[in-house]
């Protein structure tokens, strides 16, 4: 069952441009490129020779000031404005909860309306503040198809692919809520500097598959790198996969982001039970992929991410299997302590079994920086991202928060 039904799974289309239609059916101006967001200009009447001039006015508001209102737009005429804001929307989604972990990581929980004859979804996004730089880690999806056996997201059926207008309004509301806008009256033109910046990184590493939704995370991540809009550089966005092995090299051509691969296992006979889309992309054709990745080098490794599951995949056995595997392989291994969710059968790593583990591969001459799992009072850590319907009864969250209690301590 693997993989099958994803490419069903599109992104719904977006409305038409229609006078008459009521608000929430208005086209959004975010996630679309320019060539996009000039042909809209055009349907709803704006000259040709104002085409250029709009759109970049336009796009500075939205993605340079950060503005979800088109009311605030001071250097655009009145009647302009009023024009724009009849037939399109630029407004945020709707917060449904907001949640800070007592070591400041931030969840919040956000409702996009229904598109064409949908209903609403609700995906989570996740901030991370770290010494020196903040990380927003960005849903593609709203659940997951594939089904990898120690992920929580991978118990929810996939509801439907994410629009890059959903995908880049995480990262807008995300920058509101943080104040990483610059003030309404700073002067039209100013761009924030990006060291003081809270969010410094985006990695595509919430809820979803990113690469079965190639086309939107595609647009999203080129507006979000765009350098007189978001301008954050694509070495500080990273795009995290399961192996879909066909996509790998055209996330390096034409998106150009850091690539980060699930790993998680270095035998084909476990990986398959752990990421079942091994079956289909097995080790050797996802180690092939890698090395062919566009830009590789030392400079640009690549990051292997591999959970730590107690007595499955953590002996020194597999650390020596891991470092044969990545031979030639410019990486980074990043080891991940396993983050429980209510009803999993797996068990994270003893702290020592994960340090030595990493010690091994250290010694190989590899980095290998075991992360240090964050909100997970929260659920907001790897692979405890679910929604939607789906969202925690309050007789399971009671039962996570004793097994937290008596579980890892790593937090403090
Ligand atoms: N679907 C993509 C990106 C989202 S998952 C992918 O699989 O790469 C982000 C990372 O969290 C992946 O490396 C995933 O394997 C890991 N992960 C999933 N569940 C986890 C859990 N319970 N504990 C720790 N890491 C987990
Ligand atoms: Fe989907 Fe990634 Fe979770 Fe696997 S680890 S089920 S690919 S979200």
């Amino acid at each position: 069952m693997v993989g099958t039904d994803v490419m069903t799974a599109a992104a719904p289309t977006r409305p038409a441009v229609s006078p008459a239609k009521g608000q929430a059916e208005k086209p959004s101006l975010i996630g679309l490129n320019r060539e996009e967001m000039g042909d809209l200009f055009r349907e709803v009447g704006i000259p040709d020779r104002q085409i250029k001039m709009r759109v970049s006015q336009i796009w500075n508001w939205i993605y340079v000031r950060g503005v979800s209102d088109f009311d605030v737009m001071a250097n655009v005429a009145k009647d302009m404005r009023a024009m724009l804001k009849q037939n399109f929307t630029i407004a945020r989604p709707e917060i449904v909860e907001e949640q800070v972990s007592n070591d400041g990581t931030r969840k919040w929980l956000l409702r996009f309306p229904p598109r064409g004859a949908g209903r609403p979804v609700e995906i989570e996004t996740v901030y991370i503040p770290e010494e020196g730089r903040g990380t927003l880690c960005v849903s593609s999806q709203v659940g997951c198809t594939l089904t990898c056996s120690f992920c929580h997201t991978g118990t929810q059926r996939l509801v439907r692919n994410l629009t890059s207008e959903e995908i880049l309004s995480q990262l807008l509301l995300a920058r509101d809520r943080l104040g990483d806008f610059p003030d309404r009256d700073m002067p039209i033109g100013t761009m924030m500097p990006a060291e003081g910046r809270k969010i410094t990184n985006m990695v595509m590493m919430g809820m979803g598959e990113p690469l079965y939704n190639f086309e939107e995370v595609k647009k999203a991540l080129l507006i979000a790198s765009d350098g007189d809009g978001l301008s954050l550089s694509k070495r500080r966005i990273t795009l995290s996969t399961s192996g879909v092995v066909p996509e790998i090299f055209r996330t390096g051509e034409e998106i150009g982001v850091m690539l980060a691969i699930s790993l998680h296992a270095v035998r084909d006979d476990l990986r398959d039970m752990l990421v079942p889309i091994n079956k289909k992309y097995p080790l050797k054709d996802l180690i092939a992929a890698c090395r062919a990745y566009p830009g590789l080098s030392n400079a640009r490794r690549i990051t292997f991410e591999y959970v730590m599951l107690k007595d499955v995949n953590d002996s020194l056995e597999d650390a020596k299997g891991l470092i044969q595997l990545l031979k030639g392989v410019p990486s980074k291994i990043n080891l991940i302590p396993f983050n429980p969710w209510p009803g999993t059968n797996y068990q994270c790593s003893d702290w020592a079994q994960i340090e030595k583990f990493a010690d091994f591969i250290n010694a190989a001459g590899y980095a290998s920086p075991i992360r240090t799992p964050r909100g997970r009072d929260i659920l907001a850590a790897c692979g405890q991202l679910k929604s939607d319907s789906e969202r925690m009864r309050k007789t399971d969250r009671l039962a996570f928060e004793a097994m937290m209690i008596v579980g890892h301590g790593e937090d403090d």
